[in-house]
């Protein structure tokens, strides 16, 4: 049986993503994001990249058998009260992850979309977004793109307000619970406004928008921090405002390492 993870033990999140040798996204940034928030992380790789501050140099599949292996072991004995996917790489590890998603039965499930990491390289395969969206989506309680995500996923262009009402619509109508379509890739705005979809109504959640070349990593940041929140038990509002609080903090106060764009600061 189940032990009470969310009584006086720690709550355990898992994390399904890429590492990044930088130490500054994916599973690297996952963890560090669960420890900083009080949250056991646990975590099923599913790609190794050669990446630094400077640019993804090498993606190396982990096989989607050996993906589902890792699942088994931690869902099995460690009982993640919520769990997040960050870069899946090929449609086979999304269908394994997806079928071990509806075989737990997981009630917090964070699917952050990565897609293209901020130098150009495909963390993502173009045929594995169909997958994505007909296969992972239904299944998650809570989706995070971005704006360049979003336009990938619904195949138009976002420029204004209502574009991306729209696009929060398209994506939710694939199944998904709640989608929170991040603003912070909008260009010449006082604001960051990420906008919360839930089947009905919008909500906002604005912060200032912080100028800063130490940007690597902040939607698998954003993404974990929503993920803790949820471990821990808070409603969905109240995780991303921990999320958008959380990011913020990283992004005003930056580690100076590394010549390239920077990891965000898991300190903050
Ligand atoms: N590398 C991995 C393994 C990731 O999961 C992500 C997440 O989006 C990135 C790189 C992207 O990094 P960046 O924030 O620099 O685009």
């Amino acid at each position: 049986s189940q032990p009470d993870s969310l009584g006086p033990g720690i709550p355990v999140a898992l994390t399904i993503a890429g590492s990044d040798s930088g130490g500054g996204a994916g599973i690297q940034a996952d963890l560090k994001t669960f420890q900083e928030l009080a949250v056991f992380g646990t975590s099923a790789l599913t790609a190794v990249t050669a990446q630094n501050t400077k640019g993804v140099h090498g993606v190396h599949p982990i096989p989607a058998e050996s993906v589902t292996g890792q699942i088994d072991a931690v869902a099995e004995d460690l009982f993640p009260a919520a769990v997040k996917t960050g870069m899946l790489f090929s449609a086979e590890i999304i269908e394994a992850v997806a079928e071990r998603a509806a075989h737990y039965g997981w009630q917090n499930l964070v699917v952050d979309p990565v897609m293209i990491a901020k130098g150009g390289a495909r963390l993502l395969q173009t045929e594995a977004i169909q997958a994505l969206t007909a296969r992972l989506l239904p299944l998650a309680s809570v989706v995070t793109p971005n704006i360049p995500e979003a336009e990938a996923l619904t195949g138009r262009t976002i420029a204004t307000m209502s574009e991306r009402k729209e696009a929060a619509r398209h994506i939710h109508s694939w199944g998904v619970r709640h989608v929170v379509l991040k603003g912070g890739h909008a260009g010449n705005t006082a604001q960051a406004i990420d906008l919360l979809y839930d089947g009905s109504g919008f909500t906002e959640f604005a912060a200032p928008w912080v100028d800063t070349r130490h940007t690597h990593g902040t939607g698998c940041t954003f993404a974990a921090a929503l993920t803790a929140g949820l471990a821990r038990g808070m409603r969905l509002d109240e995780a991303l405002l921990l999320a958008k609080r959380f990011i913020q903090s990283a992004l005003t106060d930056p580690l100076e390492i590394g010549s390239g764009h920077g990891p965000t600061n898991h300190w903050g």
